[in-house]
């Protein structure tokens, strides 16, 4: 009997203790099950360009339409990840969106060259593979972001420039448009401002050639960035540069590290503000890389990259980024940044102006 009550104790024991273990069990099964769901997880973050962005030059009726343009884009692009399209589509379908309207300097809508010509350049990268495509000076490309994506995928160079570019846009079947196709009346007015503005200076060879423009300047360049349900991170940027560049100028936007960057390993970043500037400090790789090698979040990253080192050099400008867990960051230096974006919970945020 007292050998039946030991046996029956022992049972009891070891079945009472057994419990608190397959809680255990089942907990860490949810987690697991968590981290192994991506399509809970994505997400797309875009900007239209940063700048002196200010309320009081606003009207209702252009604030209304940029926002309206800002919310259709940020949509496409978050229609296919919801639909579990890829993060380049996203990317290159959205920034469609911006190019094709002429409130951005993008596509319609590029500012002039001094010699009144449009100067057109992108770029784009796949955070999955670090793959990467960029066109720069192409000046009958209705979509140079779509040019961009062809030479990443189907050339065996990241970035073609000018005629060249041109050549294999044509060998691409890209859609090839007149230059005309670019003007826009408000642009060529930002132009002569500026040209007027410049008169009788001997700006040429220092930052105070850039003064005008910067003062005038919204840059508007679009750019975007995305995580896929497939946890893909991908960004790409878009513009015409910037107002009355001279010989050929090549900004920040088609130089991966500096106006585009995506890793899946960290986050998807794109750029807009004082090329020059942004190509100096690697901007967008620099995100990536605190993120890499200092283990800061993406916010931190984002905040110590346009807030202290770009400021410090004297550049003005922002980003756009989202990291491989889908938390997006937007930060600017500028009196505005046009900018959306929008969550796998479907939430819709929309901004112009410093908060
Ligand atoms: N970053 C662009 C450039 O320097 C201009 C812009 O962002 O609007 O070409």
């Amino acid at each position: 009997m007292k050998k039946v009550i030991i046996l029956f104790s022992v049972v009891l024991f070891i079945a009472c203790n057994k419990q608190p273990e397959k809680k255990v069990e089942v907990v860490s099964e949810v987690v697991k099950e968590e981290i192994s769901k991506p399509e809970d997880n994505f997400g797309i973050v875009i900007h239209g360009g940063a700048g002196t962005i200010l309320k009081k030059n606003m009207t209702p009726e252009k604030e209304a339409a940029y926002k309206a343009k800002l919310e259709e884009a940020v949509k496409v692009g978050h229609a296919i990840l919801k639909n579990g399209g890829t993060s380049l589509e996203a990317v290159e379908k959205t920034i469609n969106m911006l190019e094709n309207s002429p409130l951005f300097n993008a596509g319609k809508g590029a500012v002039f060259t001094n010699q009144r010509t449009n100067e057109l350049d992108a770029s784009i990268m796949d955070g999955s593979n670090l793959n990467a495509g960029a066109v720069a000076g192409v000046k009958t490309v209705k979509n140079p972001i779509n040019l961009a994506r062809e030479v990443m995928l189907n050339s065996p160079h990241v970035l073609l420039s000018g005629s060249g570019a041109e050549l294999f846009a044509k060998e691409r079947n890209l859609e090839i448009v007149d230059p005309a196709y670019f003007f826009t009346e408000d642009r060529m007015k930002s132009l002569e401002r500026v040209k007027e503005k410049l008169k009788n200076k001997e700006a040429n060879k220092t930052t105070a050639f850039y003064d005008p423009i910067i003062k005038d300047a919204k840059f508007g360049t679009v750019g975007c960035a995305a995580l896929d349900k497939h946890g893909n991170l991908a960004a790409g940027t878009s513009t015409g540069g910037m107002t009355n560049k001279k010989w050929n100028r090549i900004g920040d936007s088609p130089i991966i590290g500096a106006g585009t960057y995506a890793n899946n390993a960290t986050c998807a970043v794109s750029s807009t503000g004082w090329g020059e500037y942004f190509i100096r400090a690697m901007v967008a790789h620099d995100i990536s890389a605190l993120m890499e090698y200092k283990g800061v979040s993406l916010q931190q990253a984002a905040h110590e990259v346009i807030q202290k080192k770009l400021t410090a050099l004297g550049g003005t400008g922002g980003i756009v980024a989202i990291d491989n867990q889908g938390n997006v960051t937007m930060e600017f230096n500028t009196a505005g940044m046009y900018r959306a974006s929008m969550n796998a919970k479907d939430e819709l945020n929309i901004g112009i102006y410093k908060k």
